[in-house]
């Protein structure tokens, strides 16, 4: 038996609920690893998913988690063998495929990633998939000229893709500005790396197409309105990274920063990422995340609390990160 958290459709009405499972509900998932979930995580999606507040699952039932790290028990995998420290970040995980927020995962090998030497499975959740995206952003301003001695935004930057962000950004030599609804978390954002903080309402009302140009670099997790404000504001031929839909998924702007500025928008997708981009985020996260600072991001609560906490996280209730115990 394993337990997990299980989101159900019963008489088309939604359930989720830890529950008690047979080894053999796994068996009709695709896969070829078993692997022994130590940590999982509770992301954005996964908080959209258990609160039930967005077609996120597509398949029922559906054990929750997109993300988990763990150790292989058992593989028909060629990569892998017993007791393989692995990650495993989006694929469909929680979506289509049974997730990680259960004490077994069954998996296809190809989806797992290798964790470095330096991350326990607890630190790998800490990251999760938030911070294993913080740092595809990163990659991808760097990817597309960004480079050290600048200033750079982080928007939701009290949250988990934010929080990372700053870290990583300031340790890479940015001055990082962090935008937050949030002024109380001040001393802790500052702590991370923060240079200065900009209250989120500054980029939420719609401005001008082309505004005063500041930012080199962007790593935006709120979409909408700020989005469109942090392109008007980017420098000529600087880059934007857009991941998320914090705020909403429209974006209200003008192509004028991209025709006029050079400016770049790029988007940036951690669920069907190639498997050489995770490697290397990974590799990179052992090297250039302090776990100092991730241990300041994270907050650990067990399977059964995911459940109360999915819906505080969709309202930026959340500070940092969220790491699941599924052993309790
Ligand atoms: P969190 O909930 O941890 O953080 C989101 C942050 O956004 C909040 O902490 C808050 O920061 C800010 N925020 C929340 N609501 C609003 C709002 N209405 N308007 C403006 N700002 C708001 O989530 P994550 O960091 O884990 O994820 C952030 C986004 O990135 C989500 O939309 C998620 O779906 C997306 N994402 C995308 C991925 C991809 O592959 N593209 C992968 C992972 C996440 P503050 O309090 O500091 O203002």
């Amino acid at each position: 038996m394993f337990r997990a958290i299980l989101l159900e459709q019963v008489d088309s009405a939604f359930r989720a609920s830890l529950q008690q499972l047979e080894d053999t509900a796994l068996d009709g998932q695709e896969g070829d690893v078993l692997v022994r979930v130590e940590y999982s995580t509770l992301n954005y999606k996964d908080g959209l998913a258990i609160a039930n507040r967005s077609p996120v699952v597509r398949k029922w039932p559906m054990v929750a988690g997109i993300d988990f790290a763990g150790l292989v028990e058992s593989s028909g995998h060629p990569q892998w063998k017993a007791g393989d420290r692995v990650v495993s970040n989006g694929w469909g995980a929680g979506e289509v495929h049974w997730g990680g927020l259960a004490e077994r995962a069954k998996v296809p090998g190809d989806w797992l990633v290798r964790l470095p030497e330096a991350i326990s499975t607890r630190q790998a959740a800490a990251i999760g998939t938030a911070g294993y995206t913080a740092m595809l952003c990163v990659m991808m301003l760097e990817r597309h000229g960004l480079a050290p001695g600048g200033e750079v935004l982080v928007t939701g930057a009290a949250g988990g893709v934010g929080s990372v962000a700053v870290a990583l950004l300031a340790h890479l030599g940015h001055r990082v500005v962090a935008s937050t609804g949030r002024p109380q978390e001040a001393d802790y954002l500052q702590a991370l790396g923060a240079a200065e903080l900009i209250e989120r309402s500054a980029l939420a009302t719609a401005g001008r197409a082309l505004q005063k140009e500041r930012w080199n670099g962007v790593v935006d997790v709120v979409g909408s309105t700020t989005l469109a404000n942090a392109c008007a504001q980017t420098r000529y031929r600087g880059v934007v990274a857009a991941c998320g839909l914090a705020g909403a998924m429209d974006f209200p702007a003008s192509v004028a920063p991209f025709i006029l500025r050079g400016v770049k928008l790029i988007g940036v997708d951690s669920v069907m990422c190639p498997s050489d981009d995770r490697r290397t985020a990974w590799e990179r996260l052992a090297r250039e995340l302090d776990p100092a600072l991730l241990e300041r991001m994270a907050a650990e609560i067990s399977l059964a609390e995911a459940l109360e906490w999915a819906p505080r996280l969709l309202d930026g209730a959340v500070r940092g990160r969220l790491v699941v115990d599924v052993a309790r």
